[in-house]
């Protein structure tokens, strides 16, 4: 269940609501939002009776049931789609944000280079991974600490936010200091300790879809966010395993718009793991626009052949400049469209 209180109900209203749902034998998670307190009930009851209680309260605007097993995420809890603002982007707003930049921060140069050449592009922030989760213990790890910095830098001289991935619950206060946007990588989609303490922290979170994990699974892990207290989550579609060998992952273009149809958050597409081949990106990039994505997660290196990861699905700066030029038309569309979307809604 969902409680929206009224928007000017008291203190003691709601700690009365809050009790109330207690007696019936639910949890109780209230969010202050940010014109009202709305409260998640969870746990097994008699909802019926409990949801009759809590309508004749006073400070009660309405309860609902909520039938999906993720409850702030869904939007039967909220209809409007969430923003999640940084500096210089909002995310599921008005405006399709491309987030670019390499696999991996490399050095001081390629991430520098990197960073002017896709702002000059369009692209609203910079991705690059200081930590890096690898399949094999003896490949690259990443910069670490030096990758966060450089990032900063990149940060100073391009006035791009930053999107860099944080894999253990004890480095969540690090990468925070220096991040705009922490990734969870596909790997960590279900590493429910990092999503818990992600949870108590108020930077956006970059979820990304675990390659064998279903929609609803990627929701439940929004969910952990979310419940936890951080309302920032974006989602991301990055391929998924198939029985399918010609491309890296398969691009589950369609959970875009189920998701869609199912969550208030913003939805971006990453083409560059969904293929693995830098020759789709572009094609791919299209499709996420088409679908409805709020945005894309982009693969760009100076010099893909010398990349440490990821070359080979990393677009050249110039492809990248000739991709970011090809989508316009198809976001002015896209432009269009959300300003009538949210006309329907008024
Ligand atoms: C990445 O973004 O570089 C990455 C490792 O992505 P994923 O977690 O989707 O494999
Ligand atoms: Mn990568």
């Amino acid at each position: 269940m969902i409680i929206s209180m009224r928007p000017h109900a008291t203190r003691e209203e709601i700690e009365q609501v809050c009790e109330r749902i207690r007696e019936y034998g639910y949890k109780v998670h209230s969010i202050q939002g940010e014109e009202r307190v709305v409260i998640a009930a969870v746990g097994v009851g008699d909802v019926t009776a409990c949801l009759e209680s809590l309508e004749a309260m006073t400070g009660v605007e309405n309860a609902v049931r909520i039938s999906a097993p993720y409850k702030f995420v869904s939007k039967e809890f909220k209809k409007e789609r969430t923003r999640v603002r940084v500096d210089g982007a909002e995310i599921g707003g008005d405006e399709f944000v491309v987030m670019a930049g390499p696999c991996s921060v490399e050095n001081e140069k390629q991430i520098i280079e990197t960073a002017e050449s896709v702002a000059a592009a369009g692209a609203k922030v910079l991705r690059g991974g200081a930590f890096k989760p690898r399949t094999s213990p003896y490949d690259f790890q990443g910069l670490e600490l030096e990758g966060l910095k450089l990032l900063a830098k990149a940060r100073e001289a391009t006035g791009l936010a930053i999107v860099t991935e944080v894999m253990s619950e004890r480095d969540v206060e690090t990468v925070a200091e220096y991040a705009d946007i922490m990734q969870v990588g596909a790997r960590n989609m279900q590493n429910f300790a990092l999503l818990k303490t992600l949870g108590k922290c108020r930077r956006p979170i970059l979820l990304k879809r675990g390659m064998s994990s279903t929609i609803k699974e990627l929701l439940m892990s929004a969910e952990y966010i979310t419940a936890h207290g951080n309302p920032n989550v974006i989602l991301c579609e990055r391929g998924i395993r198939t029985f399918e060998t010609a491309t890296r992952n398969t691009c589950d273009i369609t959970a875009v718009a189920v998701l869609n149809e199912l969550t208030h958050l913003p939805v971006i597409l990453d083409p560059s793991h969904a293929t693995g081949k830098r020759s789709l990106v572009p094609a791919l990039a299209r499709a996420a626009v088409a679908v409805g994505a709020d945005g894309l997660l982009v693969e760009v290196h100076p010099c893909p052949e010398k990349a440490i990861s990821d070359g080979a699905q990393s677009l050249r700066l110039e492809r990248f400049h000739s991709m970011m030029r090809e989508l316009e038309p198809y976001i002015q569309i896209w432009k269009e469209s959300r300003l009538t979307a949210a006309a329907a809604t008024v």
